[in-house]
């Protein structure tokens, strides 16, 4: 892939600059809190998202955050089940970090004003998801625990003298002297730009969704921050693994709006559409199967009927009971004009979750000194080939104090912010809106939950002829969104391509079974290539 190291053209020189301590770009839950436990060492920290701070993954998330709670769970029996859903290729040492600082990190969420269901009794009620042993996930408002985080947190960083917000806002490169990053190139809402400068800089950008037609994530994750870090010369690992949710709503003209695994986990059945219950066919675990054993069966069965859904069917539950486990899945539904209690609902599998990313140490920290990642964004090892339910919100929290940790020992970087420069080019001629269309299409015809290596070689062919793109002067935040979705279409699909097994959430139809020869990571750095990583790295 020939990826230009900046994707705007600008000059330094005529740059206007604002300086800070730390550059956060991303206000989800990774950002926000990092920014805060920045605050408190007295940083001054700027937080930059290209939507308002209402806006991210962070406020979809509906399941919850997994941390150890309850007396009979301890931080081991976290760990075995991280470990065991990530295949063979979590880094051991991330899981530790996760699952003995998560709880305390909790806690800080506590005291930052974020309220958790509790019991009667007034203690924390604990839910059990899929493939957790135990029951250890924290959640908000039944099934809103996202909105009700980012509540809190933006409560607290909107009244924070230490923080400055600048929202609408887009980060579209970060610049870089000699392997230093020095802070970020920002298009502000007028179209202008603005260098902001720091010691530290922090990618908080989310997922990469919006790579497929079908996502639940919001239009904003279109993987930024990978494809930024990338073009600065960062390491990116572990791509092909993207997480599928089995059942987002499958409607004409809806979003697709998650309808959480804790509804098959309350007791709905799959369907197809002759109303035949089928996952019997799949799985011994029925409805329960992991994941994206459930995703394919579903695929099945659409291609068997010839349908675009399947029906999830909680119809045979007490209704009383259903509406008060998910008033937010109850409500949403029912602006559909479908009534969780009385009809079954069309779902369908959808994009959810990218486990890949920026590769980070045990501190946050990339390969690019003064560069950090956090997040979605991130790749700390912590999920391997797939991610434990409820396991991402606690890794934003927990690596986020890291992160402020190790950025409160770092000195000011001198930053002689003279070296970077671009050439001038051509004007992009041509609309990205269709081309982004054809490229989610792509994307989710060949690069899906199923994938063989003739269609990858399909989707790459593909994906390389729009690369003329890379070429073009850019200028607006949608252009720069179409770049870093091809930049992470191409390394996912690469990655693909390579990874000649099935393994957590990659499957291959012409490699159905999981291989040892491949226990290691894939890593894409700009200027060397692929670089194939062993296991274990931090042992
Ligand atoms: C529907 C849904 C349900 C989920 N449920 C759960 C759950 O129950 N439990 C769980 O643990 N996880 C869940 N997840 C996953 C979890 O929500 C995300 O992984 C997590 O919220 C990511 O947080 P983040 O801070 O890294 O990114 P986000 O919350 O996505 O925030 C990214 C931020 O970066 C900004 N940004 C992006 N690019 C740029 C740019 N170029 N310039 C400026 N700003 C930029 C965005 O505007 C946004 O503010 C769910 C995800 C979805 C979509």
């Amino acid at each position: 892939m020939t990826v230009p190291r900046y994707l705007s053209s600008f000059s330094l020189d005529e740059l206007p600059r604002q300086d800070f301590d730390v550059i956060i770009a991303g206000g989800g839950i990774a950002g926000l809190y990092t920014a805060l436990c920045l605050s408190s060492t007295h940083h001054k920290v700027l937080i930059i998202a290209k939507h308002s701070l209402l806006d991210s993954n962070t406020r979809y998330a509906q399941g919850g955050i997994a941390a150890v709670f309850s007396d009979d769970d301890a931080p081991e029996y976290h760990l075995q089940d991280t470990l065991l859903a990530g295949a063979g290729l979590c880094d051991p040492k991330a899981v530790e970090v996760l699952v003995h600082e998560g709880p305390a990190c909790v806690q800080d969420l506590m005291r930052l004003g974020t309220n958790f269901d509790t019991k009667q009794d007034g203690s924390i009620a604990l839910t059990m998801e899929g493939a957790h042993s135990r029951r250890r996930i924290l959640h908000a408002k039944g099934d809103a625990t996202g909105s009700e985080i980012i509540r809190a947190l933006s409560e607290q960083v909107k009244g924070d003298p230490h923080i400055t917000v600048w929202e609408d806002h887009y980060v579209i490169d970060l610049i870089t002297h000699e392997e230093v990053c020095l802070g970020a190139l920002v298009l502000r809402p007028d179209g202008s730009q603005v260098l902001a400068a720091g010691k530290a800089t922090v990618l908080c950008t989310g997922g990469a969704g919006q790579l497929y037609r079908c996502t639940t994530n919001p239009e904003a994750a279109t993987g930024d921050g990978i494809a930024i870090a990338y073009r600065a010369g960062a390491y990116v690992r572990d791509m092909e693994f993207v997480q599928f949710h089995p059942t987002a709503l499958s409607l004409p003209d809806a979003p697709r709006f998650l309808i959480s695994e804790a509804v098959r986990g309350e007791g709905a059945w799959l369907r197809n559409i002759h109303g035949e219950r089928f996952m019997a066919r799949y799985h011994p675990m029925l409805e329960l199967a992991p994941r994206d054993v459930v995703a394919r069966a579903i695929i099945s069965e659409m291609e068997a009927t010839g349908a675009d859904f399947v029906y999830l069917d909680i119809t045979h539950e007490d209704p009383e009971r259903v509406r008060a486990r998910f008033p937010t899945i109850y409500a949403t539904c029912l602006r559909y004009g479908l009534d969780l209690t009385k009809d079954r609902i069309p779902v369908a599998p959808a994009a959810h979750y990218m486990m890949g990313g920026i590769k980070t140490d045990l501190s946050g920290e990339t390969n690019i000194k003064g560069l950090f990642a956090c997040g979605e964004a991130a790749s700390t090892g912590v999920h391997g080939a797939n991610r434990l339910a409820s396991n991402s919100l606690t890794e934003a929290i927990v690596f986020g104090r890291r992160i402020a940790q190790r950025i409160s020992e770092l000195k000011a970087a001198a930053s002689p912010l003279t070296a970077a420069s671009q050439e001038h080019r051509d004007p992009l001629t041509m609309p990205v809106a269709e081309k982004q269309r054809h490229l989610q299409e792509t994307m989710l015809r060949y690069v899906g939950v199923r994938r063989h290596a003739s269609t990858l070689k399909i989707a790459l062919e593909e994906l390389r002829s729009h690369q003329v793109i890379f070429s073009a002067k850019l200028r607006t935040r949608e252009e720069y969104e179409y770049a870093n979705l091809l930049t992470c279409a191409l390394l996912t699909t690469e990655a693909a391509l390579l990874r000649e097994e099935s393994r957590g959430g990659h499957y291959r139809e012409d490699y159905p079974e999981q291989d040892d020869a491949w226990l290691r990571h894939l890593v894409f750095q700009r200027e060397i290539g692929i670089v194939e990583e062993p296991i274990y790295e931090h042992a």
